[in-house]
């Protein structure tokens, strides 16, 4: 399969599955995960049609938002404070924020940037030593911290499942929906409800997208040949 067909037999399973899980496919977000191609590479995938790309690494989202101006641009990966101007400069939506400090300094260069920065917040739901996020009982402070901030927006939670095991990424996908709908449950009504769940990866998505996944964020079952 080309770059091009491994996206379409992608999306089109996505919309399968919604459909499955009677879910409406346009609630949930293909996020295609390009890091691992060449920037001219990107081209085929947007040209069958995606909309919303992603990076884990500042340099490359800046070099790749530089080439694909038009695309939706989200940035993955972990936040550097020294880059989070360039990441500011170039995200839609930052996935992977989980220290308070790298909030107030996301608000300040969106100030700069004249606009106000869309977020997740990372939570570690498996609580697995090398995964980034906070642990689910610090989300409501963190949660409440980014709220001071006025060029932030949460717009909901992120998280990456322990490799391996579906059943295991599937109840990790659950408990992420779950905090979601408490921290919902205690937000003052001058704040908008997180509305996104940003779970499930190449091997996972299916069972994310039944456990409420609004965006799913796919690398190497569209980029990489071994995975078609
Ligand atoms: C690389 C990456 C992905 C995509 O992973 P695949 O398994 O290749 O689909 C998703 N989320 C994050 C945070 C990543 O770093």
């Amino acid at each position: 399969m080309s770059l091009a067909e491994q996206y379409r037999s992608v999306a089109a399973e996505l919309s399968r599955v919604c459909r499955e899980a009677d879910r409406d496919p346009s609630e949930v977000r293909l996020v295609a995960v390009s890091k691992t191609v060449e920037i001219p590479a990107i081209a085929s995938a947007i040209g069958a049609g995606a909309l919303d790309l992603g990076e884990n690494r500042p340099d490359r989202i800046v070099a790749a938002h530089a080439a694909y101006p038009r695309a939706r641009w989200h940035f993955i990966g972990n936040v550097q404070s020294r880059r989070i101007a360039d990441i500011v400069g170039c995200a839609h939506l930052v996935h992977s924020v989980f220290v308070e400090k790298h909030l107030r300094r996301i608000d300040a260069a969106a100030e700069q940037a004249g606009k106000v920065q869309d977020v997740l917040l990372e939570v570690n739901v498996s609580g697995e030593q090398s995964k980034g996020g906070i642990a689910p009982q610090q989300a409501p402070e963190l949660l409440r911290a980014a709220c001071e901030l006025p060029h932030v927006r949460v717009k909901g939670l992120m998280t990456m499942a322990p490799q391996g095991d579906l059943q295991i990424a599937e109840e990790c996908f659950a408990d992420l929906r779950a905090l979601r709908d408490s921290l919902n449950a205690a937000l003052p009504a001058r704040i908008a409800p997180l509305s996104e769940l940003s779970m499930g990866m190449s091997e996972d998505w299916r069972c994310a997208i039944r456990q409420g996944a609004t965006i799913v964020r796919i690398g190497r079952a569209i980029f990489s040949e071994r995975f078609a």
